[in-house]
């Protein structure tokens, strides 16, 4: 008898508009995911990402990228191999505890993940800060939103987000600056064009260097320079002044220090400003308009802020102009920083960053410590600020740190400075990585590999970027021996408990707990009197998904803050500042001319460890690449698809090059999620710097200055196949790993799950000819060493081609696969052959050909616009050549035509776009 249908209500994990989803499962396996309908977050909505998100949970990505047991290595660069679970905590437990009592407790770091659940994080800051008695605890919301908790801290004097979602349909102007939300944040771009359609006198004003899909969409895009977003506050303040457009009643009651912020725009005329920032001075001066005077003004804003060298005065400078205006504490104002991660707001309601204490609490602060000693049972906590991310890798890095627990997260992949951060795993004597994963960058650096459950299998909360408290609910059983992430750490805290001297003053257990709720209900207790007070909540009443604050005595949590005017200061106002405006880290020079920024891929994820076990995900940017103008690129004779290298102070990257229309002259652009792992060398994060925001000490991921140049190499490859999905994804990572020595090589997938065979696509380029060994392990890899294999090899001059033949419906003969070393020149038409799966038009041997365009007439292939019902740019421009000429029957008809676009809507920007005949971006 086939086992029951189970539907589980839970939370999406990736960004931090936190969407509730409905996981469907039978038995062991999940089946299916759709948006909860009655989820406040997204009413039933979900991007792409959401809706892809039980193919991530296949039983073949399971098998194939899965960790699933404990691994040990005896030797760096050796075999991970099976250990029990025992064995692997008793070593960690011995490992740690030996070196605190040898070197000390800072000599041990603990990098954790916006990605886990509050009570992961809960154990993990107890046990660093309670027990080993550090603040060596640190995140990669660090690397997301410090800047903006720094600026909400030094103007409104919390960490808290005064705003809500339901705050869009209030809005007269959304100001969105350094977010993609079109892409980053999928589900809140939808209510907002919703809310732009009920109201169209509403102004959207969009400040990006780059003419992203979200800038597109806007009434106004300020085509800012990297790194001036000081400046243009500051401008928009001067314009303001002039104008009269300020709220004087608002500053004189309710804030303080505006005297010192009216001096430091004095100077920011619009000729001034615009000669800063690249804004023409017409367009600053509408956008001060609309943004004082059309309406309550919300602001929008993310890593374009936050990821800055002074990511804290960025978002002070925002800031300012909502208390300027007195565009806060009403419905549609105030400043809203989007959370990256869907929990790296919980991670800060628990103390969970180096500086940082439960609930809110501030490690500087005595009172503070004191009530947490109080509330875990000690006699103090420790009182020295803890190491954040960079300098937690850089101590690694120099013998300081010597031992890392890294928990949820890929700091080999995400972390400026790349070379520094390897340096530090390499250097560390003893790293543990607590992970879902297998193949991650940093799991090559790891002693011990603990597997941890996931989306799907985890019970726990996590806080939205609305201050939204949602469960995170398991629908299936662990697999294999993983165990929650909480679980972990209370296993490792017990077992510290043996062999450390801090102690309970009551000798109990700091770690009494017996299920995920037990850790919440301390966390909640934790927030009585704070400004996240929690106490009117429990577990279930968050089965309907309540805002903070919601004290005990409410039955509901507070969907705005400040309504009052009374602000979380000692004095009840709200504080300007008036920071000076400062460029980027790395300006761009006459060695290094390019302004390369970062950002998201629609359909991608951060290190792309869940979104890139599916082919599906890679339908909208298929490979790595770099973008660059096509003035740039003409001028300096750089061909589309060449491959080029960019160097920056930190390092280089071999990438092809693509044209862009996004980006304006002397900039580049590579997406952040390009890896070791997908992309070759370092990644994109080698070419970054490590210089942080002193307050915040957020990297500056953002931007950093290259060079462009061409990157002839001796020898090249490229290769493809179409393979059965339960071989595909072990086939990629192997490839990867076997030519990750080189200076370029990619590995990605093609293809649409499910289906039961996907492709993968391997590039590589180096100096010299590859061994043989090596290409005979691709060309197995890929299964182009059977019989139905047509070979060619030219030993002498390093040349090998082979292609594999298939049969198609109908008795049709197919390309299934092909491997060109050396000469790749046929790949222009060998690769759409294979993708595309056409009827050979040719005799199986003529694939062997060298040349650069097919010996017969080939289909042209067209690039996805739709990834949900894999809609192409060719097909939606077919049906716009008959669509009427008005720009929104030309949408209304394509999409009943081809439906592309009905489902998440993601693609709705681009459809948009075509259709009034915007040209694609590459
Ligand atoms: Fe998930 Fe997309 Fe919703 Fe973000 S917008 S929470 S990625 S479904």
């Amino acid at each position: 008898m086939s086992e029951p249908l189970r539907e589980t209500r839970s939370t999406c994990p990736y960004c931090g508009v936190g969407c509730g989803v409905v996981i469907e499962s039978q038995g062991a396996q999940i089946t299916g995911v759709r948006g909860d309908p009655d989820h406040p977050a997204n009413f039933g909505r979900l991007c792409s990402k959401g809706q892809n998100l039980a193919l991530t949970a296949s039983a073949e990505v399971t098998r194939q990228q899965r960790l699933l047991q404990p691994l040990r290595r005896l030797e760096r660069g050796g075999p991970a191999l099976p250990v029990s679970w025992d064995e692997a905590m008793g070593d960690a437990a011995k490992r740690f505890a030996g070196t605190v009592l040898a070197h000390g407790p800072e000599s041990v770091g603990f990098y954790l993940s916006g990605q886990l659940l509050t009570e992961d994080y809960y154990v993990f800051n107890k046990l660093v800060k309670g027990l080993i008695g550090s603040n060596n605890v640190d995140t990669n919301s660090r690397l997301c939103m410090s800047s903006a908790v720094a600026g909400y801290k030094a103007t409104l004097g919390a960490d808290a987000p005064p705003v809500c979602y339901d705050d869009l349909q209030h809005a007269g102007t959304v100001f969105i600056t350094g977010a993609n939300t079109a892409w980053a944040h999928p589900v809140l771009f939808r209510r907002l064009e919703d809310a732009r359609a009920a109201n169209p006198q509403m102004k959207l004003i969009v400040a990006d260097p780059r003419r992203t899909e979200t800038a597109a969409a806007a009434d106004l895009h300020l085509q800012l320079l990297p790194g001036t977003d000081i400046a243009l506050c500051h401008g928009l303040l001067h314009v303001m002044l002039w104008e009269g457009l300020t709220d004087a009643a608002f500053i004189s009651t309710h804030t303080s220090g505006f005297e010192a912020l009216r001096e430091r725009v004095r100077e920011f005329t619009p000729a001034q400003t615009e000669s800063l920032t690249g804004v023409p001075q017409a367009a600053l001066v509408q956008a001060a308009r609309w943004f004082a005077s059309n309406g309550p003004a919300l602001s929008l804003y993310c890593q374009g802020l936050n990821q800055s060298v002074h990511g804290t005065a960025n978002n002070i400078a925002l800031i300012n102009l909502h208390l300027a205006t007195g565009q806060i504490g009403k419905p549609g104002a105030g400043p809203f920083s989007l959370t990256g991660q869907p929990n790296a707001m919980g991670g800060r309601e628990v103390g969970g960053l180096a500086n940082l204490l439960s609930a809110h609490r501030d490690l500087a602060n005595t009172a503070h410590r004191a009530e947490v000693a109080t509330l875990w049972g000690l006699a103090d906590v420790p009182a020295k600020p803890g190491k954040a991310a960079v300098q937690m890798f850089e101590a690694a890095a120099d013998g300081e740190i010597k031992a890392l627990w890294i928990a949820c997260t890929n700091p080999a992949q995400s972390m400026p400075s790349q070379a520094t951060v390897r340096a530090a795993l390499q250097r560390a004597e003893f790293v543990v990585l607590q992970e879902a994963f297998a193949h991650t960058a940093t799991a090559a650096y790891a002693d011990l590999l603990l597997p941890a459950t996931t989306w799907g299998e985890k019970e726990g909360t996590v806080t939205n970027s609305e201050r939204r408290i949602s469960r995170v609910r398991a629908a299936v059983a662990a697999p294999g021996q993983a165990r929650n992430d909480w679980a972990i750490g209370l296993d490792l805290g017990r077992r510290l408990e043996q062999r450390l001297p801090r102690r309970r003053l009551d000798g109990g257990s700091l770690f009494a707990f017996d299920s995920a709720e037990s850790i919440w209900n301390e966390h909640r207790e934790s927030t009585r009197g704070r400004d996240l007070d929690i106490t009117g909540l429990t577990y279930a009443k968050l089965e309907t998904p309540q805002q903070w604050p919601c004290p005990e005595g409410q039955t509901a949590g507070l969907s705005r803050l400040y309504e009052d005017h009374h602000f979380a200061t000692p004095d009840g106002r709200a504080r300007f500042g008036a920071p000076a405006h400062q460029g980027v880290a790395e300006p761009r020079d006459a060695r290094f001319p390019f302004a390369l920024t970062t950002g998201r891929l629609r359909e991608q994820w951060h290190g792309m460890s869940r979104t890139g076990t599916l082919a599906k995900a890679f339908g909208q940017a298929s490979e790595p690449c770099v973008q660059m103008t096509a003035q740039d690129m003409r001028r300096r004779g750089l061909q589309a698809g060449q491959l080029v290298k960019l160097r920056s102070r930190q390092g280089e990257l071999h990438l092809p090059v693509q044209a862009s229309v996004e980006l304006a002259p002397g900039q580049a652009f590579v997406a952040m999620h390009w890896g070791s792992e997908f992309a070759g060398g370092l990644g994109v994060n080698g070419l970054m710097s490590a210089s942080v925001c002193p307050q915040s000490q957020q990297p500056e991921l953002k931007h950093v200055a290259v060079r462009v140049e061409p990157a002839p190499m001796a020898f090249s490859l490229v290769a493809a196949a179409w393979l059965p999905q339960g071989q595909a994804l072990a086939a990629r990572s192997a490839m990867q790993a076997a030519l990750g020595h080189l200076p370029y090589a990619s590995c990605v997938l093609f293809g649409r799950e499910p289906a039961p065979e996907i492709g993968v696509l391997v590039r590589a380029a180096a100096p010299q000819a590859l061994a043989q060994g090596l290409l005979a392990m691709l060309t197995q890899a890929l299964q182009l060493d059977g019989p139905q294999a047509l070979h060619y090899t030219d030993p002498r001059h390093h040349q090998q081609r082979c292609v594999r033949l298939g049969g198609g419906v109908g008795g049709a003969q197919l390309l299934r696969g092909f491997l060109l070393a050396g000469d790749t020149r046929a790949q222009a038409w060998l690769l759409p052959l294979l993708q595309e799966q056409h009827a050979l038009p040719m005799p199986g041997r003529m694939l062997l050909l060298p040349t650069a365009t097919a010996p017969v007439r080939l289909p042209a292939r067209s690039e996805q616009v739709c990834n949900c019902l894999d809609v192409s740019a060719a097909q939606i421009q077919a049906a716009l050549a008959h669509a009427p000429d008005d720009a929104a029957k030309r949408l209304a008809s394509v999409q009943a035509e081809l439906k592309c676009g009905t489902q998440c809507g993601s693609c709705l920007p681009r459809l948009r776009d075509m259709a009034k005949g915007v040209p694609a971006s590459v």
